[in-house]
């Protein structure tokens, strides 16, 4: 039997979100936008955890992999972005999360309408997305010369959410999965385990997964407009300097063992992909280079030039190494 579950990370975006959100100040004009998106983020990231964990309780019978917040980038291909990926022998099964609260009404129009607090909100309904995205799917094995049935479903985390007229439009909650799941895996196999090998192995090669626009472009706000500091890798509160090498954390009373570590990763996701010891300086609001200089040093990212000169960067490598271990080493859950 063929088995691979890949363990879901936080997505870049929601990384770079939680960040610029802690370096900007309440006061920013565009605080409160950022503020909404980071909420939405943050419960979209939790829905798909949420059934990331129902899809782990399901037995498949059946070759599969599971593949979660899956880009598929391919020549002639739409840019495609799927929550969740099931990818089996018989079929592949699109499932477009949405962790959204309160009263849910789906109209005719492609379009919902949201009440929640007394405020009503209109949004694309998302089963046009997500048939969008079959569409994609279906070029994307033809074109490696497949034939699958490609499914799809809406799925709503918690039925704490009221649905309206979301009968028969494949949209369901996360606890009818299990049921929904045990009926495609009935479905005649329609691939070899070779096939279904090489395949999934194409799917994972395609995938994408890291933004090219830094937060502050995506936003389009300048570097000065972010606040200046060190933070608690544990606990997001700020470092205070007790020697110039040992910092502690005003909260957990935490002594990172590199405190400008994060601080490189925040300037990494916000600003750019390369750095200064007077732009860290700057950031980090700190007058000593030399204290500096060896924190970057100990951080064991590449670098360029010597003495002043030195770059400090990041690639595409260096950025996965630090984004893998983001859920150990960033943020609590
Ligand atoms: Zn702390």
């Amino acid at each position: 039997m063929i088995f691979i579950q890949l363990n879901r990370d936080i997505p870049a975006g929601l990384f770079s979100l939680r960040r610029l959100h802690r370096r900007l100040s309440v006061n920013h004009p565009q605080f409160t936008d950022i503020n909404q998106d980071l909420y939405n983020s943050n419960a979209g990231h939790a829905g798909e955890a949420y059934i990331d964990s129902v899809l782990s309780t399901i037995h498949f019978p059946i070759p599969h992999i599971l593949l979660p917040n899956i880009r598929i980038h391919e020549k002639d291909i739409p840019s495609t972005q799927i929550d969740i990926l099931i990818f089996t022998t018989a079929y592949a099964l699109i499932i477009e999360v949405k962790n959204w609260s309160g009263t849910i009404s789906f109209q005719q129009v492609g379009q919902v309408l949201q009440t929640k607090d007394g405020i009503v909100r209109s949004m694309d309904c998302p089963t046009v997305q997500a048939d969008y995205y079959v569409g994609n799917l279906l070029d994307w094995f033809a074109k490696h010369d497949t034939q699958l049935p490609v499914h799809r479903i809406v799925s709503f985390p918690f039925a704490s959410t009221l649905l309206i007229g979301a009968e028969n439009r494949g949209i369901h909650f996360a606890k009818e999965l299990p049921i929904i799941l045990r009926k495609l895996n009935k479905l005649p196999q329609q691939l070899t385990h070779y096939q279904f090998q090489t395949l999934s192995k194409k799917l994972q090669e395609s995938n994408r997964p890291f933004e090219h626009a830094t937060a502050c472009q995506k936003y389009g706000i300048h570097p000065s407009e972010l606040l200046k500091g060190i933070f608690c890798p544990k606990c997001e509160s700020r470092l205070l300097k007790k020697s110039n090498r040992v910092y502690v954390c005003s909260s957990c009373l935490h002594t990172p063992d590199n405190p400008f570590y994060d601080t490189m990763i925040d300037w990494f996701t916000l600003v750019g992909n390369q750095i200064t010891n007077r732009q860290l300086r700057l950031f980090a609001g700190v007058d000593k280079s030399y204290s500096v200089g060896y924190f970057m040093k100990k951080s064991n990212f590449p670098y360029s030039g010597q003495n002043k000169g030195t770059i400090y960067h990041v690639n595409a490598e260096e950025m996965h190494r630090f984004l893998s271990k983001k859920e150990k080493a960033c943020f609590r859950e």
